[in-house]
């Protein structure tokens, strides 16, 4: 079975700062890490082969210091890399960011092909969770969202079974393979690197496609140029100006109790007149 896991270094957003000026993100001295939720992806794509046997191959389309990424990749126990990186790409949407995925999946999958492809759920600074979904209608791969569990997968029946989390409960799903999930957060951990691994690590050779070698043949789809989305502006939401309330517990259950009502009875007068409502 062979497996693609796609993962992105993003700046850590926990120490990214917004200028209350200029309104532009300050990324100096901002660390960079793989996107949190790639790493359940690593991980469920690491149990299969774990359980199944066959390969995983990590991808990533960024800048050369994307490196370090796929690198930390290797360390957790994935077999190859490939780092996406193209003056070409710069400026990509998730519509360019998909497309060259895609077609960097395909030719990948052209020496051993791909039954399964997985993604994190969403980034923490783009944010759209458009990216996984984009390569799977790209590659006409079926499609699994949020995805917390991996049931069952039939390699000669080629089919996967998945618990898919939705609003109110869980679906169980089954479909045929290769098909693309996005992984939910907080479905496993990511397992602790290997000493072994780490030297792997450190003496690997991260392969570096540029769009010829990707197989990308039409410019126009990657890149600035093919990416259709205007940033109009960027700015930080105001800081609320209404402070949290405290309630004294140690005054006992009763006494929190009342004071909470009485806070909570005050507040609501206050909304009701404020919206011009009559209370009765
Ligand atoms: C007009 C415009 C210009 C932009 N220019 C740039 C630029 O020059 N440089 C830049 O870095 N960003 C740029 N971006 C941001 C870029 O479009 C997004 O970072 C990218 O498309 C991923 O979107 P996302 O972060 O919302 O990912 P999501 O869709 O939320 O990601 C879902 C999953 O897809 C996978 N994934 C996402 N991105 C990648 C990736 N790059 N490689 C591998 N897997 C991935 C991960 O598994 C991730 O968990 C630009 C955006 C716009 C709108």
């Amino acid at each position: 079975m062979h497996i693609v896991v796609c993962i992105k270094q993003v700046p850590d957003s926990a120490q990214i700062r917004v200028h209350p000026v200029t309104n532009t993100i300050m990324r100096q001295g901002v660390p960079a890490i793989i996107n949190p939720f790639d790493l359940f992806a690593i991980e469920e794509a690491l149990r299969l082969k774990d359980r199944m046997g066959g390969k995983v191959t990590v991808i990533t389309m960024g800048p050369p210091q994307a490196e370090d990424a796929l690198r930390k990749a290797i360390a957790f126990g994935v077999d190859d890399v490939v780092l996406l990186t193209d003056r070409a790409f710069a400026g990509a949407d998730t519509l360019a960011t998909s497309f060259a995925l895609a077609q960097a999946i395909r030719t990948i999958g052209a020496e051993n092909p791909v039954d399964l492809v997985f993604t994190g759920k969403q980034t923490i600074d783009g944010d759209t969770a458009q990216v996984g979904p984009g390569i799977a209608k790209r590659m006409g791969l079926q499609l699994l969202t949020y995805v917390a569990a991996i049931d069952e997968v039939d390699l000669e029946q080629r089919s996967i079974t998945v618990q898919r989390r939705s609003e109110g409960g869980v679906q169980v799903i089954r479909t045929q393979l290769p098909a693309l999930i996005t992984m939910l957060e907080g479905t496993n951990q990511i397992r602790f690197a290997t000493m072994e691994n780490m030297f792997r690590s450190a003496r690997y050779v991260v392969p570096q496609w540029n769009k010829d070698r990707a197989g990308i043949e039409d410019a126009s789809k990657i890149g600035l140029k093919g990416s259709p989305t205007v940033v109009s502006k960027v700015f930080a939401p105001k800081p609320k100006a209404i402070k949290a309330q405290m309630i004294d517990v140690s005054q006992g259950p009763k006494a929190t109790a009342a004071a909470l009502i009485d806070t909570l009875t005050s507040k609501s007068a206050r909304l009701a007149n404020e919206l011009g409502l009559v209370a009765y």
